[in-house]
């Protein structure tokens, strides 16, 4: 008994010298360490063998390209079920390494956790993506925090600091919700979420819930086609337009609506509900609006999904539906935010919700927590006066957004015509302003930065008309 009491007492020891060796010294600098929380999508590589398992690439179409050619013609053909076949076919090949268990748990875990920490030291620097987290974005984003917490820990030893920062981009803001779910607001300084996603990504709800509709949206889709900014290359802008003056995108929408009306539920159960809707990463994106309803159409009654059910519903009612109580806790406590939305762009034309004002992928009502919006291509009418009276203007000059009735006004700023995808890339300048502030940053605090913003090629100029 005693050999065992000794034993234990030098583990001990030799345990807390090691953990004092690796230790840095205590920083006392008011430079909080920033942790970047990417959006969804990151590249994936499977655990061991290194393997590609997202995205596919240029070469892994190539032996597939026959049956997409095939697919296409039997589309334009009228031959759907033949259509349908070959592209599952094809598809299933691209993202065969990608799917999760029926419980939600990756078949080919990645090697994100094998990569190693980041071990520079960010007082060189002061970048926003010294302290990259990486993560799978297939997996539970409840499991995912409890990853960042280990992550947080890493980053206070190598930088001495007790009080953390972290700046989320899309699903990030997801991953530090389930993170203040879980373990609460100590040790957070400040943190600025940019586009985020915790509210639900407008498309995911009707896609899951089986109410995708593209059949009359031609008009739709071509402008949404030619807004996208990835479209630089010259000749393919011009073949969006041609296609769109043609009609050919009307014609091989009217063509696709049939398709999927006769072959959405099959393809839905054969291919994308195995691939990607038994991923809890993805049902993050599921807003409360459909959620219950998304559940039903994706599992119906089988057994099976009782698992993954239990894990969805846990991030869904225990942070998504929480969320404003969630982030004011933490307020309360003493954690600076910011959340900074974007409007202006026609969201994808894919669902009922197509006409919100967006960044394209998340509904600025969403991404705001609450803003009012005009819908795409139109103003807020003559007669709106701004809905809650607080002695500041929240209308923005352009008269597409009253933020008056978000959850927090006074910090939730709006940048139009920033694609969604291009928010931690551009204005770093106005982020590290935001992080920077001694106490909370509000939209009156400068004028440089006031509450509505407009990217105008680099720069963030005020909104006035
Ligand atoms: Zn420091
Ligand atoms: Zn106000």
């Amino acid at each position: 008994m005693k050999r065992v009491v000794s034993i234990l007492l030098a583990f001990c020891l030799v345990f807390s010298l090691s953990g004092t060796a690796f230790a840095a010294n205590t920083c006392n600098c008011d430079k909080s360490p920033i942790i970047y929380v990417r959006g969804f999508g990151a590249p994936l590589y499977a655990s061991q063998t290194n393997e590609k398992i997202y995205p596919p690439e240029k070469a892994d179409f190539e032996p597939v390209m026959a049956k997409i050619v095939f697919a296409a013609l039997f589309l334009l053909g009228g031959f759907y079920r033949g259509f349908a076949d070959l592209a599952m076919q094809a598809a299933e090949k691209l993202f065969e390494k990608v799917p999760c268990d029926d419980t939600g748990v990756p078949i080919v875990a990645s090697n994100v956790l094998e990569m190693g920490y980041p071990s520079a030291d960010y007082h060189k620097s002061d970048s926003l993506r010294t302290y990259d987290f990486p993560y799978d974005w297939r997996v539970d984003p409840m499991e995912t925090a409890q990853q960042l917490r280990n992550f947080v820990r890493h980053v206070e030893r190598v930088t001495g600091h007790s009080k953390i920062s972290f700046v989320c981009h899309s699903m990030g803001s997801v991953i530090f919700a389930s993170y203040l779910a879980q373990y609460g607001s100590d040790g957070v300084d400040s943190v600025v979420f940019l586009a985020p996603a915790f509210e639900g990504v407008s498309i995911m709800g009707s896609l899951l819930s089986g109410e995708a509709d593209i059949g009359d949206k031609g008009d739709e889709v071509t402008m949404f086609l030619q807004s996208l900014p990835m479209l630089t290359d010259a000749r393919v802008k011009k073949a969006v337009d041609v296609s769109g003056k043609l009609r050919l995108i009307h014609l091989l929408l009217r063509r696709l609506q049939p398709a999927l009306d006769f072959q959405f539920v099959r393809v839905f159960r054969k291919f994308l509900r195995p691939t990607f809707v038994t991923m809890p990463g993805i049902w993050s994106f599921v807003s409360d609006r459909y959620y219950e309803r998304a559940k039903a159409f994706s599992f119906g009654s089988d057994k099976q999904y009782t698992e993954l059910i239990r894990k969805l519903d846990r991030y869904h009612y225990g942070v998504q539906t929480r969320l404003v109580d969630l982030l004011r806790v933490a307020q309360a406590n003493g954690m600076k935010m910011s959340i900074v939305s974007g409007y202006g762009i026609s969201s994808m034309p894919l669902s009922y919700e197509h006409t919100m004002q967006s960044d394209i992928l998340i509904a600025t009502a969403d991404s705001s927590i609450g803003a009012i919006c005009a819908p795409f291509g139109e103003t807020l009418p003559q007669s709106h006066v701004q809905s809650v009276e607080d002695g500041h203007d929240h209308i923005s000059a352009d008269n597409l957004v009253d933020a008056s009735t978000c959850a927090f006004p006074e910090q939730t700023w709006f940048i139009r015509d920033l694609m969604h995808f291009n928010f931690p890339y551009e204005n770093e300048a106005f982020i590290l302003w935001l992080f920077r502030q001694k106490t909370q940053p509000t939209v009156q605090t400068n004028a440089q930065y006031p509450q509505f913003m407009r990217q105008v090629g680099d720069d963030l100029l005020p909104v006035t008309e």
